[in-house]
C-alpha cells in the first residue's frame, strides 16, 4: 500500500497506542483509533506490498505466509506455513479465501444450549451491529436471499460460479440439502474504496490464496489500513516485536522491536497485541506478562476441516474462478447429531501445489497414487467443512527450547482433536460424499485436515479463567489489550476473519471509552 505520505512519529515520543500486527484483528482497530485522533503506530513483522506485486505462482506467492518454523505436536498436529497464517502489511487477509459467513448466535451460547464448551461474554445482537459495520465498509457480496437468515442483505451480487460450484449446487439439490452462493468479502463490481482508490470487480482468476492483484478481494492493506494512514496512523513494516517494557506501576511503557537488524523501542501509553493466535501468546509467554490466570497458550483450537474430493468424468478445473462460492448452513445444528455444535459446508477449488500437499498430509497418498491423483487434478472437485472445535486446556501453545534468529523461543503447539471434533468429521464425510456422488463423481477420497489458529488468550468474565475481559483488555496489565483470533473462547462454526474484524472495532470502542 502507498505509505509515502504517511505521518511519522518519533520513537522517543510517547504515542497513544502501539499495535503489533496489521491483520484482521489489528487493522480495523488502528483505523478506528486514528479516526478519533489518537496517535497510533503499528509494528508489522512482514513487508509492505502493492496488490500488483502478488503472483498466482504458489511457490513465489509464499512470501505473504508466515513461514518461520513452528513446532507442531499432539495427536493430530496442525499444519503451519501456508495453511495457517500470513505475514505482511495486511496480515493473513493478504492470502485468506474471503469466505465470510457470520457467526451463528447459537455458537456464542454453546454452553447454555448444549452443556459443552463455553458461552462468549458477548451479546450476539451487539456483535451483529459490528459485523454489519465491517460488511458495509469493506464490501461483502452474497445472495439476494440468505436461506438461514432472511433478514440479511448483501449489497453486491455474488461472484460467478465455476464448474465446482455448479456441481455442489446440483449435488445438494439432489440430496435435499439447501445450498446457495456464499457471503464473500470481495467486490463483484468496480468499487471506490475510501483512501485506497479503485478496487476492480473480481476477474475470477482463482488465485485468492496468493493475494489478489485486482484488489477485488478484501484485504486490510486495501481497506482499513489506507483509511488509518489517511487519518494519521503510522505503519512500520519489517518491524518484529521481541519485547515489552513495563513501568514501575506494572503498566506497558514501551515496546522493543527489531527493524533492519537494529533493536529499537517505541514508547506508548497503551499496547494492543494483534499478532494472531500463535504469535500473540508466544510474545506473552516470552515476556511473562498477562498470565495471572495461567491461561496464556491454553485452549488452542483448529476447526475440523475435512475435505471430500470427487473424481468426475469431465474436467472440472476447480482452480479456475473464485474458489469457495457455495455455502450450506444446513448442518450448523443437524438433526439427531451426537455432538455439540455443527459445521458449515463449502465447495473447494485449490491450486495444484496446495492440492498435492493436502493429498499427502490429509490422504496419506505417496508415490504412484499421488502422481496418479495429480494426473487427474483437472477432473477433481471438492467440498469441505468448517466445524466447531471445543476448547480443551491440554491443547496448548508453549515455548520450545529452540529460539529463532532474534533470540525468541519458538512456539510449540500441541493439538489433539477431541471426541466432539471426531464426531463432527464422522458425520460430515458421508454427507459430503453423498453431495459429490449425486453431482456425478465417479469416485471420492477423504482428505483430513484442520484450519485456523484460534484461542490461546481467551476472553471471559472471570480473571481466574481468562486472559482478557470481554472487550480484549488484559486483566493483569490495564493498558494491554488483545485484538486477534487468540481471544475466541470457542471456535464457532463460522470461518473467523469477519468476526475478528468486528471484535476489533468493538475493542477500539472499548479503548476509546476507557
Ligand atoms: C489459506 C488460508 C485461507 C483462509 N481463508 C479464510 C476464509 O476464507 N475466511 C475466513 O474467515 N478466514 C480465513 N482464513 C483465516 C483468517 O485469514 C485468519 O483467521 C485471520 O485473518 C487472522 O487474523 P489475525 O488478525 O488474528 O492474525 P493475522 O492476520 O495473522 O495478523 C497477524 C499479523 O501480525 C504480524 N506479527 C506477528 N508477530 C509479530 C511480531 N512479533 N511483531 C510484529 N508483527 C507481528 C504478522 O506478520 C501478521 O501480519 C484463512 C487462513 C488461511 C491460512
Ligand atoms: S478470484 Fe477474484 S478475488 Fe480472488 S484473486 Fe482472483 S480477482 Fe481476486
Amino acid at each position: 500500500m502507498d505509505l509515502r505520505s504517511m505521518q511519522h512519529h518519533d520513537r522517543s515520543e510517547e504515542v497513544d497506542v502501539v499495535v503489533v500486527g496489521t491483520g484482521a484483528g489489528g487493522a480495523p482497530l488502528i483505523a478506528s483509533l486514528a479516526a478519533r485522533g489518537l496517535r497510533v503506530v503499528a509494528l508489522e513483522a512482514g513487508a509492505n506490498s502493492e496488490p500488483g506485486e502478488h503472483t498466482p505462482d504458489e511457490l513465489e506467492g509464499s512470501d505473504i505466509n508466515w513461514m518461520d518454523e513452528r513446532l507442531s505436536g499432539g495427536g493430530t498436529p496442525t499444519a503451519f506455513g501456508p495453511n495457517n497464517s500470513g505475514r505482511g502489511v495486511g496480515g493473513s487477509t493478504l492470502h485468506w479465501g474471503a469466505f465470510s459467513p457470520r457467526p451463528d448466535a447459537r455458537d456464542l451460547r454453546l454452553r447454555t444450549t448444549t452443556g459443552e464448551g463455553v458461552d462468549w461474554p458477548v451479546d450476539p445482537a451487539e456483535l451483529t451491529g459490528y459485523l454489519e459495520r465491517v460488511e458495509d465498509f469493506v464490501g461483502v457480496a452474497g445472495p439476494e436471499h440468505y436461506p438461514w437468515d432472511p433478514s440479511r442483505r448483501y449489497r453486491m451480487a455474488p461472484p460467478a460460479r465455476n464448474a465446482s460450484s455448479d456441481a455442489m449446487i446440483a449435488g445438494c439439490e439432489a440430496v435435499g440439502i439447501t445450498a446457495t452462493d456464499a457471503p464473500v468479502a470481495l467486490s463483484t463490481e468496480d468499487r471506490h474504496q475510501p483512501h485506497f482508490g479503485l478496487r476492480q470487480a473480481c476477474v475470477n482468476s482463482g488465485s485468492c490464496h496468493q493475494g489478489c492483484r485486482a484488489a477485488a478481494k478484501v484485504s486490510m492493506d486495501t481497506t482499513y489500513l489506507p483509511f488509518a494512514v489517511a487519518h494519521g496512523a503510522e505503519i512500520r513494516p519489517d518491524a518484529t516485536v521481541t519485547g515489552i517494557e513495563l513501568d514501575a506501576r506494572g503498566r506497558v511503557a514501551a515496546v522493543v522491536y527489531v527493524q533492519e537488524g537494529r533493536e529499537l523501542r517505541q514508547r506508548c501509553a497503551a499496547l494492543v497485541l494483534a499478532a494472531g493466535g500463535v504469535e500473540t501468546p508466544r510474545l506473552l509467554l516470552h515476556t511473562g506478562l498477562a498470565n495471572g490466570s495461567g491461561q496464556v497458550g491454553r485452549n488452542f483450537m483448529a476447526h475440523p476441516a475435512v475435505q471430500v474430493w470427487g473424481r468426475f468424468d469431465t474436467p472440472m478445473r476447480s482452480h479456475r474462478g473464485y474458489p469457495s462460492s457455495i455455502i450450506s448452513e444446513d448442518m450448523v445444528r443437524p438433526d439427531g447429531a451426537d455432538f455439540a455444535g455443527g459445521y458449515l459446508m463449502q465447495n473447494l477449488g485449490v491450486m495444484p501445489l496446495t492440492f498435492a500437499t493436502t493429498l499427502v498430509r490429509g490422504g496419506g497418498l505417496w508415490g504412484r497414487s499421488l502422481t496418479g491423483a495429480m494426473d487427474d487434478y483437472a477432473y477433481y472437485s471438492g467440498a469441505g467443512i468448517n466445524g466447531e472445535c471445543l476448547p480443551s486446556e491440554g491443547n496448548r501453545l508453549t515455548l520450545a527450547d529452540e529460539t529463532d534468529a532474534l533470540g525468541v523461543p519458538r512456539a510449540r503447539i500441541d493439538f489433539t482433536a477431541g471426541a466432539n471434533e471426531d464426531a463432527i468429521t464422522a458425520h460430515a464425510v458421508p454427507v459430503l460424499r453423498s453431495i459429490l456422488e449425486a453431482a456425478g463423481a465417479r469416485s471420492t477420497m477423504v482428505l483430513d485436515r484442520t484450519a485456523h489458529t484460534i484461542g490461546t488468550c481467551r476472553m471471559g468474565d472471570d480473571a481466574a479463567t481468562s486472559v482478557v475481559d470481554a472487550h480484549g483488555r488484559s486483566w493483569d496489565v490495564p493498558n494491554l489489550w488483545i485484538s486477534d483470533n487468540s481471544t475466541f473462547p470457542s471456535s464457532l462454526t463460522a470461518n473467523p476473519a469477519l468476526t475478528i474484524m468486528a471484535l476489533s472495532l468493538r475493542t477500539a470502542d472499548a479503548m476509546l471509552a476507557a
